[in-house]
């Protein structure tokens, strides 16, 4: 194992004229600056640390733990962040982390290629070489492969935690891996990062901001080590999957490893930890403190910074989303403020893009930015608003500097779409999607096969929509759905819990049985079989990058058009 790097605090900002001095700021390892000095290196304290623990894929800062810290630093708390995340993955894929001798020639060649391999995915000269690309990112995920269940540990994916013994879905082996911490070298190499951190800042409290279920395992792992060598610091989590484990009614008892859980957006539960007015986290979301992350580790080609400009839906009108239903928590940021705090964003990061995380961008917004010739390249999803067929919309989006949507198009059987509550009309989907290719923002199409109620004749309807639209199609993802546990079903459809999955209590799906339409299996067997294959769409669906698939995309397409973005 290599030497634990030292205690590496810097200060980003101090605030004058509070009774103690207050710090927010980053514990990553600082970068050397021209002159190959590192800057200097400051002792600070803090009352909290927020750690974004592994595994999520490691192309940008992640964003809800950089909302909350522009929470905390409005309101003056001294915080740090830690994005372990990517910090892990730098272990696992730097020249001294462990792993066994490579055997065959792949593997060899893939740790030969590694320095080299992470180099290309970090420079905006891999987006003209998309074959280059592929066999950079296979050469990474090798590596992670060797370095990590190679050794007998836990597998490391660019986007997945694999155990072989234990499941994210069940209550009690999180509960278990926070009393053995089977993590291999790696866990070892985190707990010592943690523990080291958190105790040189004297924090007395750590947050973990957990987004999806493969970082639930390594989370708990960490938890235990806290709680062993620092009984005292108290442990919050929060994040989406906290958020989704209420939505389901099924919030974990994880005492005595973590304190307290802390779902959706109300952030004054973690204000009276820390001994605050509960109303000093409240208020209209402030912009994402994002200047304490370590930005030269991401894996992205150009410098991406994540922003949302609503969080819910506006929409939430669709039958089988956990958003459906959910008007009342839908908030949004004003439409007229947004191209101002893309602006704000680009110039505190010196990022490249601008990656918007709604789930769907409101109307407004759209309307706002197809007016303000911004040309700050940006993605994000959208829905098919007919607004967005109107003549000089996809003009103005493009001049805005809108590089690629994402759009949920589902099912090309206008009956399907219907029984979804998705309100979009096939012929209107055509016209966005041409106006939008003609003046060159990227699509990037999601279809859902096998929801409640579908028929192999409308699967085979969508596979014929989208090669009638394959010409204005940039991008196509196509997946089986999972219906949430979350969502009311309709009379029509029986719920069962998965086969011999009964112990999952964690698992946020549930099986169902439609009174008429395919099972899984058959929407499988055809998304294989016949949709994948069609020479088309086979074609589109080729295109998608590696592991990183849209986090990606957009800086392919914004490549293809010869700007790279602004300062590309
Ligand atoms: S538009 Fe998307 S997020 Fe909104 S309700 Fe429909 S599926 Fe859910």
């Amino acid at each position: 194992m290599g030497e634990l790097p030292l205690s590496s605090l810097w200060i980003i900002q101090e605030q004058g004229g509070s009774p103690r001095p207050r710090f927010f700021g980053s514990l990553a390892e600082p970068s050397r600056d021209h002159s190959g000095k590192a800057p200097e290196r400051l002792l600070t304290m803090a009352e909290l640390v927020l750690i974004y623990p592994p595994v999520a894929l490691p192309s940008e800062p992640p964003l809800g733990m950089a909302t909350v810290a522009g929470f905390l630093k409005r309101a003056g708390v001294p915080f740090h962040v830690m994005d372990l995340n990517v910090e892990t993955f730098e272990r696992l894929l730097s020249a001294d982390c462990p792993g066994p001798e490579p055997v065959d020639r792949f593997s060899r060649r893939a740790l030969a290629k590694l320095g080299k391999s992470l180099e290309q995915v970090r420079s905006s000269c891999i987006l003209s070489e998309p074959q280059r690309y592929r066999s950079a990112i296979s050469h990474i995920q090798r590596a992670l492969y060797l370095r990590t269940e190679g050794t007998g540990a836990p597998r490391f994916t660019l986007r997945d935690f694999i155990h072989p013994c234990l499941s994210p879905l069940c209550s009690a082996e999180l509960r278990r891996m926070a009393l053995e911490r089977s993590m291999g070298h790696v866990g070892r190499w985190m707990e010592q990062r943690v523990i080291q951190s958190v105790m040189s800042v004297g924090a007395r409290c750590v947050g973990f901001s957990l987004q999806y279920l493969s970082q639930a395992l390594p989370a708990m792992a960490l938890c235990g080590a806290i709680k062993e060598a620092a009984p005292n610091v108290r442990v919050v989590m929060g994040g989406a999957l906290v958020t989704s484990w209420e939505r389901i009614g099924r919030l974990p008892d994880l005492r005595p490893w973590v304190d307290q859980l802390i779902p959706g957006h109300d952030l004054s539960p973690l204000a009276m930890i820390l001994g605050l007015d509960p109303e000093s986290l409240k208020g209209d979301p402030p912009l994402p403190e994002l200047q304490g992350f370590p930005w030269r580790a991401y894996l992205s080609p150009r410098r991406m910074a994540p922003m949302f400009t609503s969080l819910g839906c506006y929409w939430g009108r669709c039958k089988f989303c956990p958003e459906a239903g959910r008007a009342e928590s839908f908030r949004s940021i004003p439409a007229r403020e947004v191209p101002r705090r893309m602006e704000q964003i680009m110039r505190e990061t010196g990022a490249h893009y601008i990656h918007v995380t709604d789930n769907a961008i409101p109307p407004k917004t759209l309307e706002a930015l197809a007016g303000s010739r911004l040309e700050i390249p940006w993605f994000g999803f959208a829905r098919f608003e007919p607004m967005l067929s109107r003549a000089g919309v996809a003009r103005g989006l493009r001049g805005s500097g809108c590089r690629m949507l994402q759009l949920g198009l589902e099912s090309g059987s206008q009956r399907v779409l219907e029984r979804l509550g998705k309100g979009i009309k096939l012929e209107v989907v055509s016209r966005i999607l041409s106006s939008l290719h003609q003046e060159g923002i990227a699509t990037y199409v999601y279809v859902l096969l096998g929801t409640p109620g579908e028929t192999l004749e409308d699967a085979r309807k969508t596979m014929e929509f989208v090669a009638d639209n394959a010409a204005s199609i940039d991008y196509l993802h196509c997946s089986i759905m999972n219906l949430p546990r979350a969502v009311t079903a309709p009379r029509d459809v029986q719920i069962m819990e998965f086969p011999g999955k009964q112990s999952q209590d964690l698992s946020l799906y549930v099986d169902f049985r439609a009174c008429e339409g395919m099972d899984r299996k058959t929407a499988r067997r055809f998304l294989e079989r016949e949709f994948s294959r069609e020479p088309t769409i086979a074609q589109i669906l080729r295109k998608d990058p590696p592991a990183f698939t849209s986090a990606h995309a957009a800086l392919f397409s914004g490549a293809r058009d010869g700007k790279l973005g602004q300062t590309g």
